[in-house]
């Protein structure tokens, strides 16, 4: 341990005591040891507590602090405040910008303990509203944790997406001629990227060339005789792979399967050809060609076999979006910019709100004079918009017992209800999933909002009986959730087939708090072609008069 490693524990360990409003004077003698350690003249590592005091500033307790934290990795006060304190938070301190000061709020008034709920809450516009944080302060931190995911070496698909794009663009114009395509799990839209991989039919020493011209500031990590991996400037790692023209579809084939689809087509005892076009080679195995989303090894190549591959949902068979929020709870565009979005900018039928219920305070959830007040509103929008239809929607929360948030009086008198759990997420799979399944029998739940609450590289989700909990769906006739925010795409894609196979309902919900996050949609339908749903399964799918028509026949039928 060097002493910039030792000074940056005793810094870290004086934070802690901040956080926990430790005796000032005790928590600046942690900051002052730390300064003082970092200018050591000497390596602390091989001292003693005698040679350490002899140093002015360096008193016996820090010494022996010292002294035990080489030895042990560790000393008495730092293991006090850590054992006390939630993973997320610990991290929290190590997010440039984020002093105790400010994790005390996130901890304690806004009741986040997770990095990955921070950074939700950031793009949920949550911060601005507590105390000592602005607008900029908010971004400032979005930025930071984005920043420290990236140094993990994972991104989410829609953060590596943009960046992806401008390396497959720019040398697409470098090389008009050239063939560069995505391949590997980006190019099959996982949902998380380690790697984006390009094939390129121009020989490297001409891409390594390229690279050195652009603005883009890329470092090639390695290089082989027919790859380079570089990483680019947030980290995000590439690598490209020359291949000659005439091998070009069959390298992509190959390099686009993921493991467990290339050993099932390995079982068919059929020898993969290097022939011209991925249709051929799927051809020549006997089957028909199947979209790079679903080249995972679930059922695609039975499906091929029978001939009957899904025909795959398309941005443009969504017709609506359902479960928004505006600025009646915790949205940054009020209710009228985000139906004119849909209506105008996506060209869609219908728009969706549900803003949070009247538990959920800390996003501004809404008591039913505000929920009257909305209504009103809705009517006057639907009289001006017309065709166009905006339906009265809430996200109720999914209370502790399973319940729902409002009486049934008003619950009634929505459109439809869009339930989710928002707080209390520490359950067994037992309790949440009869958490759940209590929400999803209650009559008034018409769609189960993002079904586990993970947050992608963040949170993992309370655990769920998935079979449960769609089998429930199915017998209730509840729609489910695909959650289209890029940190949630919640349902999973890999039970989409088992909710479709029992007649479920899936809608790819954007979740939106701004205008721009109804564009997550795209993130859904990538997700929803991977788990091979087609527009028939999909409510938000169907055109205005047939998801009307939905809505009032399900409340006729649950006698609402
Ligand atoms: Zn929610
Ligand atoms: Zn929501």
């Amino acid at each position: 341990m060097d002493n910039k490693a030792i000074a940056k524990i005793f810094k870290f360990c004086g934070q802690l005591m901040e956080l926990y409003n430790e005796n000032t004077f005790r928590s600046k003698n942690m900051a002052t040891a730390s300064y003082k350690i970092d200018k050591l003249p000497f390596v602390a590592a091989e001292s003693t507590v005698e040679q350490l005091t002899e140093y002015p500033g360096i008193g016996k307790s820090t010494a022996e602090k010292i002294i035990k934290l080489i030895q042990t990795g560790s000393f008495d006060d730092l293991d006090k405040y850590m054992l006390k304190t939630p993973k997320g938070i610990l991290e929290m301190l190590s997010i440039k910008g984020l002093g105790p000061k400010k994790i005390q709020v996130i901890w304690h008034e806004l009741e986040i303990e997770t990095v990955g709920e921070l950074l939700y809450a950031c793009n949920e516009n949550r911060l601005v509203q507590a105390k000592g944080f602005g607008l900029k302060t908010q971004e400032e931190i979005r930025k930071a944790i984005e920043f420290s995911n990236a140094n993990q070496g994972l991104f989410l698909y829609a953060k590596a997406e943009n960046q992806a794009k401008i390396l497959r663009d720019y040398l697409r114009t470098y090389f008009p001629d050239a063939q560069v395509e995505y391949s590997g799990e980006f190019r099959r839209k996982c949902e998380i990227i380690s790697l984006v991989e390009l094939l390129s039919s121009v020989p490297l020493e001409q891409i390594t060339i390229a690279l050195e011209k652009t603005d883009t500031e890329y470092t090639i990590v390695e290089s082989s005789e027919d790859t380079i991996t570089l990483t680019g400037p947030q980290g995000l790692k590439y690598r490209i792979k020359y291949v000659p023209k005439e091998r070009f579809a069959f390298t992509l084939f190959m390099t686009t399967a993921s493991a467990e689809h290339l050993e099932n087509l390995k079982n068919l005892d059929k020898e993969i050809l290097p022939l011209k076009t991925e249709e051929e080679i799927y051809k020549g195995l006997g089957l028909d060609y199947i979209p790079p989303e679903l080249r995972e090894g679930l059922q695609e190549v039975y499906w091929s076999q029978k001939q009957c591959i899904p025909t795959l949902i398309t941005f443009s068979d969504l017709k609506g979006a359902l479960h928004n929020h505006s600025t009646y709870s915790d949205g940054v565009h009020t209710l009228e910019q985000m139906a004119l979005y849909c209506k105008d900018n996506l060209g869609l039928e219908y728009f969706g709100i549900c803003d949070h219920s009247k538990t959920a305070v800390y996003a501004h959830g809404l008591p039913v004079e505000k929920v009257l007040e909305q209504w009103n509103e809705i009517t006057a929008l639907n009289e001006k918009l017309a065709p166009f239809k905006i339906f009265k929607g809430i996200e109720s929360d999914i209370l502790q017992d399973g319940s729902l948030d409002y009486d049934d009086a008003i619950l009634s008198k929505f459109d439809f209800v869009v339930a989710s759990i928002h707080s209390n997420f520490r359950m067994d799979e037992q309790k949440a999933t009869e958490r759940l399944i209590t929400a999803i029998e209650n009559p008034y739940t018409t769609i189960l909002g993002h079904p586990t609450a993970r947050l992608l590289l963040s949170r993992a989700g309370y655990p769920i009986d998935y079979k449960k909990v769609i089998d429930a769906c199915a017998a209730n006739q509840v729609v489910l959730e695909i959650n289209a925010n890029p940190l949630r795409l919640d349902l999973d894609w890999r039970w989409h087939q088992y909710a479709i196979s029992k007649g479920v309902l899936l809608s790819i919900n954007p979740d939106a708090h701004r205008t721009e996050g109804l564009l997550d949609m795209k993130y859904g339908v990538h997700v929803a072609r991977k788990g091979g749903l087609s527009a028939k399964h999909c409510l938000n799918a169907f055109s205005l008069s047939e998801i009307d028509a939905f809505f009032t026949k399900r409340k006729a039928e649950k006698m609402i």
